[in-house]
């Protein structure tokens, strides 16, 4: 989920970091104010894994989340972590599911983009029940997520 655009929509470079070997790499890079940063869903995110695991950006390979520094530190277990990934992973589906048949199709945006762009749209109450319906979810799947995220996974 630190890859694919869940938890972040955007992963800022550090010193040390070679810009040009990494867009060489296939990562997306773009400028925000000063900074260089490289887009999410990453491109080298093969689905499960890191296509250039060995060559990752600095913030890449010291990014921990409050998870795995739970699981580390032996105050949650593996099992217990598992869990909690699966749950959270399930939640994901169900938002893209949903962000997908409200018509937010474009895969290569982040996932909080897509769904902050359907729930910011004024709310037709008049419109089809079944996507009036599938709003409602929405936003309620979102605000599971969000609080799953905030106590979970953001360090
Ligand atoms: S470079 Fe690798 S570790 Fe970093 S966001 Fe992309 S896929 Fe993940």
């Amino acid at each position: 989920m630190c890859c694919n655009g869940v938890l972040f929509g955007d992963v800022a470079l550090r010193p040390g970091d070679s810009a040009r070997r990494l867009a060489a790499a296939g990562l997306t890079m773009f400028r925000k104010g000063r900074q260089r940063c490289f887009s999410q869903p990453c491109a080298c995110f093969d689905g499960r894994a890191c296509r250039i695991y060995d060559e990752r950006p600095q913030r890449c390979a010291s990014f921990e989340c409050r998870l795995l520094q739970r699981v580390q530190s032996g105050r949650t277990s593996a099992a217990a972590a598992l869990r909690a990934i699966a749950q959270t992973r399930r939640c994901v589906e169900r938002i893209q599911e949903l962000v997908r048949e409200l018509g937010h199709t474009d895969e290569q945006v982040p996932l909080n983009l897509r769904y902050a762009a359907i729930l910011a749209q004024p709310i037709e109450l008049a419109g089809p029940e079944n996507i009036l319906q599938r709003r409602r979810e929405l936003a309620e799947v979102v605000e599971l997520l969000t609080q799953m995220l905030e106590l979970q996974f953001l360090a």
